[in-house]
């Protein structure tokens, strides 16, 4: 049965399967492709209902990053790993350190870093047992909080998409609808503001949405009825699957570009965009800021070449735009083929130039020597 999940979620290059019963981990980390680099992704805790949910979760998860990072322009791969446990209740510094152990017996070829249910903290102790962990905090070298820097990718995001929908980039006066003004929604509002966009904002956090009225005058509008609210730019900065059968027949947007991850509830939804011409930015394209950021810790962390690396999302997604109307193809698929290209033509040349690696990553080690 295992094998047979395996295969049914693609060609993943590694699995492994944590245990230590005295300390009561549970885990797996899955190496989806390292052909570009070393499998980068968070560590996800969660309750999982059973092991073969937790293993479907964590072979999608890693595949999802290995997209991630090829269309972002990184040399990374795609990994993750899921904890099966209860964040709440169940966490231990044993857990983090023997999990970690388990992530230094690969070498460099997983990095992780904290994901849903996991903090910096336990970064701190998994980074105890390995230097291949990211996402520490600051006084260990780390980057801190990702946030403001996923959403300047997202405004880069909401810019390209402009561009390509209007034919400026300039946001002077465009309207751009936020919903969720939390860590990634916020800073957007900020970024936006000094733009000169019309905002308008939801959350279902009261003080914050009072933030950002009185500091931005941002317009405030119901968190129930902001996704299908007459705009041009609608950014979904909160859930998931947003896009779904009750929201897509209502929208009144000409963009959507925001930094939630899985915005469509399913593909066809992003086909069904397409038909209704409403232009959508790939959201793990739009929302690479994060990994550009984690990515620029890698190689010795300076804030502003993290914050200069993620303008690159605004490229990014133009080739996106570039691919969708090369093939005729609805945006999302897009992403996905400039993520396979790019995984294909650099596999090649690897071959072709070194003749034997297909796996030339450099090392968390390695790169922190130089
Ligand atoms: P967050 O928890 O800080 O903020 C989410 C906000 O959404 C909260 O303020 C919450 O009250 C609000 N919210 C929840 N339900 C809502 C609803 N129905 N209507 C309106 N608002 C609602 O999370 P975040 O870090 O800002 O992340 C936001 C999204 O971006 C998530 O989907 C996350 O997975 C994704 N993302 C975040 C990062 C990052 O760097 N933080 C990177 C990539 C993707």
């Amino acid at each position: 049965m295992v094998f047979d999940i395996i295969e049914e979620h693609g060609s993943h290059e590694q699995i492994v399967v944590c245990h230590n019963k005295d300390i009561g981990l549970k885990a797996y980390i899955a190496i989806h492709n390292t052909t570009l680099g070393p499998a980068l992704g968070g560590t996800r805790m969660w309750t999982y209902n059973n092991d073969e949910e937790a293993l479907v979760d964590v072979l999608r998860l890693s595949k999802g990053m290995t997209y991630k990072a090829a269309a972002a322009g990184l040399n990374l791969g795609g990994g993750k790993a899921v904890i099966i446990g209860d964040p709440k209740k169940e966490k231990t510094e044993a857990m983090f350190r023997a999990f970690g152990r388990f992530v230094n017996s690969l070498n460099g070829k997983y990095i992780t870093a904290e994901d849903v249910g996991t903090t910096v903290k336990d970064m701190e102790y998994v980074f105890m047992e390995t230097p291949y962990v990211t996402g520490i905090p600051k006084d260990f070298g780390g980057s801190g909080d990702p946030s403001p820097y996923t959403a300047h990718g997202v405004l880069m995001g909401i810019k390209a998409s402009c561009k390509e929908k209007f034919g400026t980039d300039e946001l002077k006066g465009v309207r751009v609808t936020v919903q969720g003004l939390g860590n990634v929604g916020h800073n957007l509002c900020e970024y936006l503001h000094q733009e000169g966009a019309i905002l308008t904002v939801a959350d279902i956090d009261k003080e914050r949405v009072k933030r950002v009225q009185e500091k931005l005058g941002a317009k405030v509008t119901d968190p129930n009825t902001i996704v299908t609210e007459e705009t041009d730019v609608f950014a979904p900065c909160a859930l998931g699957a947003i896009v779904n059968d009750d929201t897509i027949g209502n929208l009144k947007c000409k963009v959507i570009a925001g930094g939630a991850n899985n915005i469509l509830k399913e593909h066809r939804h992003g086909d069904a965009l397409m038909e209704m011409g409403i232009l959508y930015a790939p959201d793990y394209v739009a929302n690479a800021g994060g990994l550009m950021n984690v990515f620029v810790e890698l190689e010795g962390y300076s804030p502003d070449r993290a914050f200069e690396k993620t303008r690159q999302v605004y490229h990014n997604l133009l080739k996106v735009f570039e691919i969708a109307k090369r093939d005729n193809i609805p945006t999302y698929k897009a992403a996905d083929r400039l993520a396979e290209e790019r995984i294909h033509t650099i596999g090649r040349l690897n071959q072709q130039h070194n003749g034997k690696s297909t796996r030339p990553y450099t090392t968390l080690r390695e790169v922190l020597k130089r």
